[in-house]
């Protein structure tokens, strides 16, 4: 649920509440989302320690403290904040972190498919994706040529193509469906069948369409616990009429996840499509 123009939203809002800042107790109700990689006890390992630092690598938010290190994959249903202590528990919250400052950090995750690692500094082996990584969308990393080398050789479907996160770090479903959009690219086209044009395109809807997307997250100011979609153009909007052409918005499973496009602006490249003129 929470894609990167969210935890974007999410790091800018937790940094200021979090860094410099000691934990005094921690408390865990449900322990399935915790993978503790080092020997002891959670509470114990994290009492007295300090946030440092926090950064966003693709999906995951790395909160380093003085002697570990908390990494977190919020998945479809994790979420996270900063409150003062008081106040009434997050909804399905797992385990909270209190504040020296008498404030206190809570994840919640009501699916408990979230994975929150704790581990020794810097030691991230065991947490699967973490090191896989591709490029990260938002940095300068990640200009025209390099897009261009990746897509070079890839003939996957557009839409698994733009997921892959070892490739490109990291577009979740939500985006994934407005970067075609604006690509004006169907999500089953094969990249070895659209044009240096369209790649180009490809390329440039991502850049604005994320950039598009942490400004309308941060302009929304919601709580960082709240997801943020009301400018979605089509995701999640199957039946609704394209805001660019009027064309009914359809839904199509691309490898098992919903996929949601124009068939108006994104036409197919291939012919095992079902025709909606018909
Ligand atoms: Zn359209």
């Amino acid at each position: 649920m929470p894609e990167l123009p969210d935890l974007v939203y999410i790091v800018e809002r937790l940094r200021p509440a979090l860094l410099g800042r000691r934990i005094v107790d921690a408390s865990v109700g449900n322990p399935t989302v915790l993978r503790i990689l080092v020997p002891g006890d959670f509470r114990e390992l994290l009492a007295g320690d300090t946030f440092r630092t926090l950064e966003r690598r693709g999906p995951f938010l790395r909160f380093s403290l003085d002697r570990h290190d908390l990494v977190m994959h919020l998945m479809l249903a994790g979420r996270v904040r900063v409150v003062p202590a008081g106040e009434k528990p997050l909804a399905a919250r797992r385990f909270a972190l209190d504040l020296e400052d008498g404030t206190r950090f809570e994840y919640g995750d009501e699916k408990n498919m979230g994975k929150v690692y704790l581990c020794e500094p810097g030691r991230f082996e065991a947490i699967p994706g973490f090191l896989t990584q591709g490029v990260d969308l938002t940095g300068p990393d990640f200009d025209r040529e390099v897009f261009h080398r990746l897509i070079a050789k890839e003939r996957r479907q557009a839409r698994v193509f733009l997921m892959d996160q070892t490739k490109l770090s990291a577009v979740g479903n939500a985006y994934a469906d407005e970067i075609l959009f604006s690509a004006r690219i169907h999500p089953k086209a094969p990249c070895s069948r659209l044009s240096p044009h369209e790649k180009d395109a490809f390329y440039t809807a991502i850049r604005e369409v994320l950039a598009w997307g942490i400004s309308e997250v941060a302009e929304a100011g919601k709580p960082t616990e709240e997801k943020v979609r009301d400018h979605m153009r089509v995701r999640n909007r199957a039946g609704s009429p394209c805001p660019v052409c009027g064309t009914t918005i359809r839904k199509a499973g691309v490898l098992g996840f919903d996929s949601f496009f124009c068939p108006g602006c994104q036409k197919p490249k291939t012919e095992q499509f079902i025709d909606w003129s018909r």
